[in-house]
């Protein structure tokens, strides 16, 4: 079994207390890795080696492209291990490996490459167009890094979230200290491994894994740290902007969703079905932006809920370690435990159940968390499980007549991260689209996330966004300087009113 440690100050230590956590392979519920449990000692020490790396280090003061530079190194490293973090990705979180090795960790260089390279060319000073003040002056703003910036991930996408919150933070020449969730927080570290391989000053990335209500509130809480960049659950979310306001902090979130599915009645159903698969089944439903909510017109429900039974039916569920499955497990046992007792509520709540809704135990998954892709139909969307987030592989379908309804109870949710439609008419299905209150919404498709447009949540699914220059603008103060022309006093301004 692999041992990892914390990474603070640009070493592998220990925790403080000297404990220990399994990291549990979902595939299986075996132990795959030994991992360090920091707590309040670790995050103070990872706190104050950033707090040093920026105060008194070369990264902040270095220019955009000497850190995209050393940023590029860390991109050569992560090439060359790339098969390894495939493999400790599918092994620590259940991804499976076509999705690890397609997907997850070469998209995840993607994000690390594009925003460096987007860092090194974004506008760090921008000019100021002139205000008609009687006093002639040069204006223009400055764009500058926060600080220490926290970044705190959840479970299901461990080395997509530790990109987004490290390359964005670091080219814009921050330090970070990265809570990983200690359900999965293997490929993070091997990112530190990386990352000191590579030459990164020390101090400016720290990653210690810890618990959330422990170690992460520490985090958060510390006066030291300026900024907070948070994914996970709404719940948590809220939580993480009270402790923020105790020093004011520039707080980003990246919450909760219910994704809203529209089915117009030209769609082309051949794409339409499994592209709706897809969108709600991507690991095994543990997607934020999963859409999850599916409005069919009536005049199409039995075809279209036939096709997606149908469809469901026929995925493989197997080990994340098997190329042949479609979907792998869950995270464990407590997600399994979720998901089934929302299928529960679901049925007494009176949706019925059109496939799917049992644990299944396939071949060489024993001990493992695996549940059937499952399809609710007649879904009312005032039921829990049209308002409430599963984290799981089940799709609720709403029947509708009207678009203008469909479009209503789309929006009547209390988050707004994703939204999606189909149809072969792009005009329609544009104009839908502008009214679906969410930050991100696809045309004929989902889950495809370019590291060059903005991602974050309309309502109670987030605060900010995150990629592309929208990203980088989450990690740079705002600091307007303004340098005065007049030649003499008596042309000041001040003289006038003062007459000093
Ligand atoms: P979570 O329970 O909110 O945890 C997320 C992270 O916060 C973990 O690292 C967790 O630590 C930590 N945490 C928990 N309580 C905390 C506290 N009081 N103070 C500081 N940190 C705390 O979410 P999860 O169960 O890991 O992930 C699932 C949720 O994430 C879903 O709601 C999903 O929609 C959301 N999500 C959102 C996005 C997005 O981009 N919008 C993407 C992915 C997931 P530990 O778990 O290690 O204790
Ligand atoms: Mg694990």
């Amino acid at each position: 079994m692999r041992e990892f440690k914390l990474f603070v100050g640009g070493e592998f230590a220990d925790a403080a207390s000297g404990q220990t956590v399994e990291s549990q392979d979902p595939s299986t519920g075996g132990s795959i890795a030994t991992v360090a449990l920091g707590g309040a000692e670790d995050i103070d020490r990872a706190i104050g080696a950033a707090r040093t790396a920026f105060d008194e280090g070369p990264w902040p003061g270095m220019t955009p492209a000497e850190r995209a530079g050393a940023m590029r190194r860390v991109y050569d490293g992560i090439i060359a291990r790339q098969d390894e973090l495939v493999e400790w990705e599918t092994l620590d979180s259940g991804h499976t490996m076509r999705m690890s090795s397609l997907f997850t960790i070469p998209y995840g260089n993607e994000y690390w490459r594009h925003l460096a390279e987007l860092g090194s060319r974004y506008e760090y000073q921008q000019s100021v167009e002139p205000y008609g003040f009687p006093v002639e002056a040069w204006d223009f703003v400055q764009r500058e890094p926060f600080g220490v910036c926290a970044g705190i991930i959840p479970w299901n996408f461990p080395y997509i979230m530790a990109v987004w919150k490290l390359a964005p933070a670091l080219i814009t020449g921050n330090t970070v200290v990265l809570k990983p969730a200690l359900e999965t927080p293997v490929t993070a570290l091997i990112l530190a491994e990386i990352v000191a391989e590579a030459g990164i000053p020390p101090g400016v990335v720290n990653v210690v894994p810890g618990h959330g209500p422990g170690a992460g509130e520490v985090l958060v809480a510390d006066p030291r740290v300026d900024k907070v960049a948070f994914t996970g659950s709404t719940e948590v979310g809220r939580r993480i902007m009270q402790l923020a306001s105790g020093t004011v902090k520039k707080v980003t979130l990246e919450l909760g969703g219910k994704g809203p599915n529209i089915l117009l009645d030209d769609a082309d159903l051949d794409i339409a079905v499994p592209g709706s698969l897809w969108a709600v089944y991507l690991h095994t439903g543990q997607m934020c932006e999963a859409g999850t909510r599916m409005f069919v017109p009536s005049s199409l429900y039995d075809e279209v809920t036939a096709r997606l039974v149908e469809l469901a039916e026929g995925m493989v569920v197997g080990p994340a370690t098997d190329f042949a499955s479609d979907l792998g497990p869950l995270l464990n046992r407590r997600q399994l435990e979720t998901v089934e007792r929302y299928v529960q509520i679901g049925q007494d709540e009176g949706a019925k159940l059109l496939t799917g809704g049992e644990r299944v135990t396939p071949a060489g998954g024993e001990g493992g968390f695996y549940f059937q892709p499952t399809i609710f139909g007649d879904v009312d969307n005032s039921m829990k499980v049209a308002q409430e987030e599963i984290f799981g592989p089940v799709l609720s379908v709403i029947r509708y007549d009207a678009v203008e309804d469909a479009l209503r109870q789309a929006n009547d949710s209390i988050y707004g991260l994703s939204g999606g439609v189909w149809s072969r008419d792009i005009p329609r299905a544009l104009a839908l689209a502008k009214r679906i209150k969410a930050g991100t919404v696809w045309i004929n498709d989902w889950h495809m996330l370019s590291p060059a447009a903005p991602f974050g949540g309309y309502k109670q699914s987030g605060v900010g966004r995150e990629f592309g220059r929208w990203g980088l603008d989450e990690y740079l103060q705002t600091k307007y300087i303004r340098v005065d022309q007049t030649p003499t006093k008596e042309q000041k301004f001040w003289y006038q009113i003062l007459g000093l």
